[in-house]
């Protein structure tokens, strides 16, 4: 199997089960095609992150496939790794914990960018700058000062830390961002703003998304699909027209008592 043009990334019955004996993913099946945002919601320990993880190679599915592009993840060397990464980038929850405390924020800005040596390193004589220029445009897209590429993490908010861990995932141009409950950590007057930014980028590169969150009003604002998760299947998916469906699972209908209140 192979994906098309199309589809940027294709899961096909992918299981994964902890050593705790936990089936954390169970049989999932998905497809994100180009441009597009794939949602996922669902209540915490159904598996969303776990299942994250295994679609970025972090974590050995135990059976399925996953297919980036015409490309085999579940089967990649660590070569073969190298240059998938290139086209799928992360954002996580905790800003704080996927920034080093010890980097200025240009080193972990320009992290991606020096493991796929697409620039030269700043100790390059002739390089340095060119370095500072890609930095300070990549903090730009995110609405932040040029000043901060020589500050440390902990000098940031937690929005802001978010926005550079966006314009890290941003700078390689991948195809595909995964955010595992990006806004989560933040508080509720910056989710928005951070969500809107999202939604610009994604217009702006035409980038593909899988967003993932428990709040199905964040999913729903974000997603032109969504899929429900529960215990590790996926037991509902619709287009966002279609969330308020008479068609839709009990359970979602219980997700959607919750996010209107
Ligand atoms: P979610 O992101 O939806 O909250 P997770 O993927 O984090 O869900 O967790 C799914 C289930 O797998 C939970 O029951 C959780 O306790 C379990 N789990 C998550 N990570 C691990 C791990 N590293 N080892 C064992 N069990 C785990
Ligand atoms: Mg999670």
């Amino acid at each position: 199997m192979s994906t098309a043009g199309l589809e940027v990334l294709v899961s096909k019955n992918i299981t994964k089960q902890y050593s705790s004996g936990q089936i954390a993913v169970d049989q999932v099946s998905l497809v994100i095609k180009k441009d597009e945002c794939l949602g996922i919601v669902g209540e915490s320990g159904s598996g969303k992150s776990t299942l994250a993880r295994c679609l970025l190679a972090l974590e050995k599915v135990d059976q399925g496939e996953i297919w980036f592009k015409n490309k085999a993840l579940h089967t990649a060397s660590k070569e073969d790794l190298r240059s998938i990464r290139r086209g799928v980038q992360a954002v996580f929850q905790n800003p704080a914990a996927s920034l080093n405390p010890k980097l200025k924020i240009i080193d972990s800005l320009m992290e991606p960018l020096d493991f796929q040596k697409i620039i030269q390193p700043a100790f390059l004589i002739g390089t340095r700058h060119q370095r500072e220029k890609t930095a300070e445009h990549l903090l730009e897209m995110v609405e932040l000062p040029s000043k901060y590429l020589t500050c440390y993490p902990h000098e940031l908010s937690g929005g802001e830390k978010q926005r550079v861990t966006i314009a890290r995932a941003i700078s390689i141009e991948p195809s595909l961002i995964i955010l595992d409950e990006p806004t989560a950590s933040l508080d509720v007057s910056v989710q928005a703003k951070i969500l809107n930014l999202l939604k610009d980028l994604q217009q702006h590169l035409g980038v593909s998304y899988l967003f993932i969150s428990h709040d199905l009003a964040a999913v729903n604002f974000m997603s032109d699909r969504i899929m429900v998760m529960k215990q590790g299947q996926i037991v509902d998916q619709f287009s966002k027209y279609d969330l308020f469906s008479v068609k839709r699972n009990p359970y979602t209908k219980e997700l959607l008592h919750v996010f209107e209140g």
